[in-house]
């Protein structure tokens, strides 16, 4: 299947979306699905291999699993620094200038948002481009880090074949011989600042989404299945509020019932179309 699903029924709703949301300043909430036309893929989507991705307890207890972890985190970090904004994230940052978006809330770690020019980015599962010390706090900028990371093993090189989750994060054959990064301040050990598989989001995170919603006309939910609860949470919220609630996604999400309008399509071209058809609020 190729990216023109662009038949009667979703050009439809793009219409009602358009009707909707006129005239409302919209919160926005994205998920994996606004970053596969950057060549990210969403592991949640079809196809999908099932993976079991590594949790904070497992990264902390054994030296081994952060081996691992760091050679795919490594990886994958290549991959997301050579990825480009696509139409999708161009559409939101558009959307914020005309004063439609009051910011974007995302469930991605992959920065594309930011690097598109949208201003107010709450990351809810954090970021890849910052490494922290989890003794002394000192935070890391991941380009150093990388930097580091390749003299201090120069072997490594991006196999052709890595399967790459939107966490960033790969299984390697092998991670054998891998030194492990270590804070330069006090050798303590380091994490990338991401929400791992299990682990809560920071409460502030939280109430910052729920901000924008709570100052928000209605919300726009683009390429989340909804899979994790604080995407959920935040559709809630915006329910309770009366507020319209009008999700893009292809194929189906767990708030489908709940939405005010659906649209079964690509997210780069249905935001495309709204930022468009959307009259600005400035
Ligand atoms: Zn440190």
């Amino acid at each position: 299947m190729t990216d023109t699903t662009r038949d009667a029924g979703t050009e439809a709703s793009i219409d009602r979306a358009v009707e909707v949301l006129a005239g409302r300043r919209v919160a926005v909430l994205t998920g994996a699905g606004v970053s596969t036309d950057s060549g990210i893929p969403d592991y949640r989507g079809k196809g999908a291999p099932t993976r079991t991705p590594m949790t904070a307890q497992q990264f902390l207890a054994s030296e081994d699993a952060r081996r691992r972890y760091w050679v795919g985190s490594h990886l994958g970090w290549r991959v997301f620094a050579a990825a480009q904004p696509n139409g999708g994230h161009r559409a939101l940052a558009a959307l914020e200038r005309a004063g439609v978006a009051n910011g974007v809330v995302t469930q991605n770690v992959d920065g594309l948002h930011v690097r598109a020019g949208s201003h107010r980015v709450v990351e809810l599962h954090g970021t890849m481009r910052r490494v922290g010390c989890l003794h002394c706090g000192q935070v890391f900028d991941r380009r150093d880090l990388a930097e580091r990371v390749e003299a201090d093993n120069p072997w490594i090189t991006m196999p052709e074949n890595v399967e790459l989750g939107p966490d960033g994060d790969v299984t390697p054959a092998s991670a054998e011989g891998f030194v492990v990064p270590t804070c330069s301040v006090c050798g303590g050990t380091l994490k990338p600042d991401v929400v791992f598989f299990g682990e809560y989001i920071p409460l502030e995170k939280f109430r910052e989404a729920e901000q924008l919603v709570h100052a928000a006309g209605a919300l726009v939910v683009a390429g989340s299945s909804l899979v994790v609860n604080s995407g959920i949470r935040l559709v809630e919220r915006a329910r309770r509020r009366r507020l319209p609630v009008v999700i893009v996604n292809r194929g189906e999400t767990r708030a489908d019932a709940r939405a005010t309008v659906k649209i079964d399509g690509g997210t780069t071209h249905v935001l495309e179309e709204l930022a468009a058809r959307l009259p600005a609020l400035l």
